[in-house]
């Protein structure tokens, strides 16, 4: 399996879904509580739950999954993984809880979002009710004076929450700062419709006031220089938001637009053939981002693009 120390207490867990590595990341918190960040998808929670066996975590241990918000991606698997974890609770946004407890509008709803993504990822299974800790803030004490803060971070959506660990000092960011390809050290966007760039700039604002050690993304692995990412994050996402204003205003195409950004982006100039050549990353960077964007511009101008 595909496991990584990378810091005191802390695995990153490779979950390898649909076979794509590098794609989607768990993390294990192994001390005296131990807690998962990120359930992952359904169709990985075997990967999953081989990893947490193979660092010598008993499944019984495990006090909590904290998933950063309900997207397939991060949380699709939780349903699943806890009929394996006798004592864990899932600790969510409130505005997330009723879908991991009902999960019948989030699938279609995915499906229609991610098309064949959504099959790689799979159907999330419910999470029973009892089981369910919404939280917006606090902390979950994880033993030995370590705690993990629970922080607010809507924008990417409207029920998204990051993770503040005690004993190294980072950050779970899950899809709130970006997606990170590690091999090309770049960030890209990760604002599916609907995005709400205010809240999100609002919510980087708030993770660079912990001034993290480091990041460890859901998408994927750790990166250091937390806090000039975050600032380049946010300019990046005001650098989108202007080209897609422009586009709106000048009845760009969605495609036009599209272009326009992969130009003027210096991090998507350094990674346009990775993306476009990447299965999965071509339909969640330059599909869906795109139109998360051009949704946001839309939605400020009062002008519906028709193509
Ligand atoms: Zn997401």
């Amino acid at each position: 399996m595909h496991t990584k120390e990378i810091g005191r207490n802390l695995i990153q867990v490779d979950l390898s879904t649909g076979g794509y590595s590098k794609l989607i990341s768990s993390y294990i918190i192994a001390g005296p509580n131990p807690v998962l960040v990120e359930s992952g998808p359904t169709n990985s929670v075997p990967n999953l739950l081989s990893a947490i066996n193979e660092v010598g975590v008993k499944l019984e241990a495990i006090q909590y999954v904290a998933v950063t918000h309900i997207h397939l991606d991060h949380a699709g698997g939780a349903g699943t993984l806890l009929k394996y974890l006798p004592n864990a609770k899932v600790i969510v946004h409130p505005k997330g809880a009723p879908h991991l407890i009902d999960p019948e509008r989030l699938w279609p709803s995915s499906q229609s979002v991610l098309g064949y993504v959504s099959e790689v990822f799979g159907k999330p299974e419910p999470v029973p009710q009892d089981r369910i800790v919404p939280m917006t803030e606090g902390t979950i004490d994880l033993g030995d004076g370590d705690k993990l803060t629970v922080v607010e971070t809507v924008g990417h959506a409207s029920h998204h929450l990051s993770y503040l660990e005690s004993f190294n000092g980072g950050v779970f960011p899950g899809d709130a700062a970006g997606t990170y390809l590690a091999e090309c050290n770049v960030v890209v966007p990760t604002i599916p419709p609907p995005f709400y760039l205010e809240s999100a700039l609002a919510s980087l604002d708030k993770l660079i006031a912990l001034n993290p050690s480091a990041l460890y993304f859901t998408h994927f692995g750790i990166a250091d220089d937390a806090v000039n990412r975050l600032k380049t994050y946010q300019e990046q996402l005001k650098l989108w938001a202007r080209i897609a204003e422009e586009g709106v205003k000048e009845r760009l195409t969605v495609e036009e637009i599209r272009r326009s950004i992969i130009k003027e982006d210096p991090a998507m100039i350094a990674v346009e053939d990775y993306v476009k050549g990447h299965r999965i990353l071509q339909k969640t960077v330059l599909e869906n981002c795109v139109n998360g964007i051009v949704g946001y511009a839309e939605r400020k101008l009062g002008k519906q693009l028709t193509a």
